[in-house]
């Protein structure tokens, strides 16, 4: 889960990491108002969960909060990469002398965290490790020990930081590994942790991902989620307890485990790859496959209009064939539709599921033996719809 930037800042704050004090507006008067508080130039800041939005005119700077209104009104419902602004962050504006860059992320190959520290910050990170790799410094950190006092200062001397600002730094890495441990993060990022005129450092702007899986234990976290900004479907499959993503295919797949479920879209695109026929989403119903479950993924799936045919690919482990077959006979009860749903069901008591779905009498039902039948199957039906 990302974070807006108000949040990652408002966040990065709690550990002590110093932050322009903005506040969030909806409205070109809110930011108006804002602005005229804080009595001084501000800068108003699109929020929306992706980078580069200096470059696209998202971030501008205004020196009175009439201004002010009038950035917010060409910023609010903008598009910013496919993402529609509904808020914005107004600050108070910094006088910016140099722009660094500090983050923290998760290397898999050394299996802990890295701190990456460069001068060249504003600017993307990934630009700046492909045309100047050598502009960053990185330590790596053992999460046993800590991000240490050396390492800070390794980091501090890597990018020829004036002395006069180590202090501040110190402070700030510290805070910022707290902030990303804390938080079960995979990133947390300053891009541009700012020196400003007046010779202090500041976090400009903040990123932040948090591990969804560990989202059960941070509630506050949790509940910064922005569902206004993120797919319908996905909100209510994360309510289900199912784990969705949508795609641009045809066919709605429902299957139990998500390496089934991988192997099933494969299977899919494989098929229809010809015919530009491929999985409308991944969807993971679980385990259980209990009739209320497969009733929601089955109304998440049908939400989708390029939803052409429905393949339900199970297999019985330990969840039984017959149970599952009655959960879907009850959610294709609940949920019609003249959609062909093509069904796979293999396992454990396949036989009586089987029967039990013959017997349901469920319209434009077509069953199949194996996964390669039943993507041959779904395509099929996409193309005769
Ligand atoms: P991003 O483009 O999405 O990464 O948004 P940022 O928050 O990093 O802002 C982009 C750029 O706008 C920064 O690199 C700065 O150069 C500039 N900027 C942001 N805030 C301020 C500010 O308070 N004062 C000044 N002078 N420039 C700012
Ligand atoms: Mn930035």
């Amino acid at each position: 889960m990302n974070l807006h930037e108000y949040q990652s800042k408002f966040l990065f704050e709690e550990f002590g990491i110093p932050i322009p004090h903005g506040k969030v507006a909806e409205t070109p008067q809110e930011a108006r108002q804002i602005a005229k508080a804080m009595n001084g130039p501000v800068v108003v800041k699109a929020q929306v969960l992706t980078g580069g939005r200096g470059k696209a005119g998202g971030v501008r700077l205004a020196a009175t909060p009439e201004e002010a209104e009038q950035h917010a009104k060409a910023i609010l419902g903008m598009d910013i990469r496919g993402h529609t602004v509904q808020k914005i962050l107004v600050d108070p504006a910094a006088n910016i002398k140099q722009e660094l860059y500090l983050g923290i992320t998760n290397d898999r190959t050394a299996r802990r965290p890295v701190i990456m520290c460069s001068a060249e910050g504003g600017m993307d990170i990934e630009e700046v490790n492909r045309t100047k790799p050598e502009a960053i410094v990185r330590e790596h950190i053992d999460p046993l020990l800590g991000l240490c006092g050396f390492q800070i200062n390794a980091l501090a001397a890597g990018i020829e930081l004036p002395y006069p600002l180590w202090r501040q730094f110190q402070r700030i890495a510290a805070g910022l590994y707290a902030c990303y441990a804390d938080s079960d993060a995979t990133l947390a990022e300053i891009n541009p942790l700012v020196v400003t005129e007046e010779g202090e450092l500041l976090a400009v702007d903040g990123k932040m991902s948090i591990d969804d899986n560990a989202l059960f234990r941070h509630r506050d976290l949790a509940e910064m989620r922005d569902v206004a900004v993120e797919p319908a479907e996905e909100t209510q499959a994360r309510k289900a307890g199912l784990s969705y993503v949508k795609l641009d295919g045809q066919i709605g797949c429902m299957v139990n485990g998500a390496g089934l479920a991988m192997a099933t879209m494969d299977m899919t695109s494989l098929y229809g790859e010809a015919d530009g026929i491929g999985p409308a989403n991944f969807l993971d119903i679980g385990g259980g496959a209990e009739a209320e479950t497969v009733a929601a993924a089955l109304r998440i799936i049908l939400a989708d209009p390029h939803v052409k045919a429905i393949l339900l690919n199970i297999f019985g482990g330990i969840t039984r064939c017959d149970e599952v077959a009655r959960g879907v006979i009850e959610a294709f009860s609940e949920v019609q539709t003249d959609i062909p749903k093509v069904v796979r069901l293999v396992g454990t008591n396949e036989e009586e599921g089987r029967q039990l779905l013959e017997g349901a009498n469920i319209p434009h039902m077509i069953t199949a033996m194996t996964l390669s039948e039943a993507a041959q199957k779904a395509v099929a039906a996409v193309k005769g719809a």
